[in-house]
């Protein structure tokens, strides 16, 4: 007996190649075997979906400013309880929420200045 050898259709007998989900020959679904070494299973830890809000928390994180701070901490506070992915990609939008908003209030404070000045 050779480990691995291909296995047979419960319904017709016929050999079934690894890569088949179906028997060609007679349509039966081939089992699914978890103890193949080395089988690629690309589908079978299926991933969590990414939080909505934090890819609205990302486009907005784009422009920055309080939009993407409140965006961001909402969807980093849906991270805490949802089970879902993205709570890297939220922190970097509220990180560039308050870097932005350091940006517009440097901005701001320098056009201030020169106005007092002028
Ligand atoms: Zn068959």
């Amino acid at each position: 007996m050779v480990i691995g050898s291909a296995p047979a259709c419960a319904n017709c007998s016929a050999e079934l190649d690894p890569e088949w989900k179906f028997c060609i020959h007679c349509g039966t679904p081939v089992p699914e075997r978890e103890s193949i070494p080395g089988a690629i299973r690309p589908d079978a830890a299926p991933r969590a979906p990414l939080n909505r809000l934090t890819i609205v928390a990302l486009i907005v994180g784009v422009v920055g400013g309080i939009p993407a701070i409140i965006t961001g901490h909402l969807a980093l506070r849906q991270l805490r309880t949802s089970g879902e992915r993205g709570i890297e990609l939220a922190r970097v939008a509220t990180l560039l929420g308050y870097v932005w908003l350091l940006a517009y209030l440097l901005l701001a404070g320098f056009i201030a200045v020169n106005a007092i000045d002028v």
